[in-house]
């Protein structure tokens, strides 16, 4: 048997230590006051029994990682419809890149980058009554937290200096692949990516991607199919054009957002989660990557 506890206080004793934490992000400038040291993982097996070790249970701002969470949301509603609008290929560019867009009449190469979860948010805004309530309603009950907030100050920092997500959102309306106005997707996304969470919330959030789609309360949100494929997406799409290093170093499927979270499953096994705010130059955690491929390797465990 594993020492998941052992492992996860080996690891952060090991990281805590490094010089090269990368760099904080600062184009959303309310993310720029984040300490860098911070440093925390989660992690909860298929039998409930969970594992911490250093700032865990700290909110901090999930940013891209709620994009898995309204595919979740949206591919429940939608269907096999959904990939009429957004693919499942890897990107191969950065998260934020507008030119594949353009050359692919506006058709975002897969939900994770920022076009394709703009569809994804544009669907959520016009399938639901409420949007914002009702989508931050889902990761509670998803969670089984509710508790779980927006954090405005970050939503309304990155709608003063989101311009790159508002070209975006401009292009896909251009190609006409975005049902509402661009400032109401706008503000749904800005707020999904504003959500507070920590690491122990978001394992218990992605619980149900590693459990056939059955959450910690045994409830069903997704088929056991439609976790197939989203787990497949955040292998090939969810570092964005690092997916191939990610999958390289760590071996699990996992997604990242410039908040400097990063959680990651094996499936039937475990989730987990860590938080290390400083980034490399693909907009991914430094320190998160470096520990996640220490507890693959140390455990021997991964999807490979
Ligand atoms: N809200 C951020 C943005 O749209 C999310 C990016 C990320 O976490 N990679 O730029």
């Amino acid at each position: 048997m594993i020492d998941y506890q052992k492992v996860l206080s080996e690891i952060t004793t090991d990281c805590a230590l490094s010089v090269q934490k990368g760099v904080v992000a600062t184009y959303i400038p309310e993310l720029a006051n984040v300490d860098i040291d911070k440093l925390g993982i989660h992690l909860i097996d298929s039998d409930k029994n969970t594992y911490s070790s250093g700032d865990a249970t700290e909110t901090f701002s999930v940013q891209s990682i709620s994009k898995v969470l309204t595919l979740a949301q949206a591919f429940g509603m939608l269907g096999a419809d959904i990939w009429k609008r957004v693919g499942v290929e890897p990107s191969g560019d950065p998260f934020n890149h507008l030119s594949l867009l353009e050359q692919e009449n506006g058709i975002p190469r897969n939900p994770l980058i920022n076009a394709g979860a703009l569809v994804v948010a544009d669907i959520l805004v016009s399938q639901l009554k409420n949007p914002k309530q009702d989508f931050l309603n889902f990761v509670r009950t998803l969670t089984g937290d509710h508790t779980i907030n927006f954090d405005h100050a970050v939503a309304n920092s990155e709608e003063r200096t989101g311009f790159r997500n508002y070209a975006t959102a401009y292009l896909l309306k251009s190609f006409g692949n975005l049902e509402n106005d661009v400032t109401t997707v706008l503000d749904f996304y800005f707020h999904q990516c504003a959500i507070a969470m920590s690491c122990k919330q978001l394992t218990q959030a992605f619980y149900p991607f590693m459990n056939q789609g059955k959450c910690l309360q045994n409830r069903t949100h997704l088929t056991q199919q439609q976790t197939k494929r989203i787990n497949s997406i955040m292998l090939t799409c969810g570092f964005y054009d690092e997916a191939g290093e990610f999958a390289f170093e760590v071996g699990l499927p996992g997604k990242s957002g410039v908040g400097g979270g990063i959680v990651a499953l094996l499936p039937g096994k475990y989730c987990v989660a860590t938080w290390a705010p400083g980034l490399n130059a693909k907009g991914n955690s430094k320190l998160g990557m470096e520990v996640l491929e220490k507890l693959t390797t140390k455990t021997g465990q991964s999807i490979f």
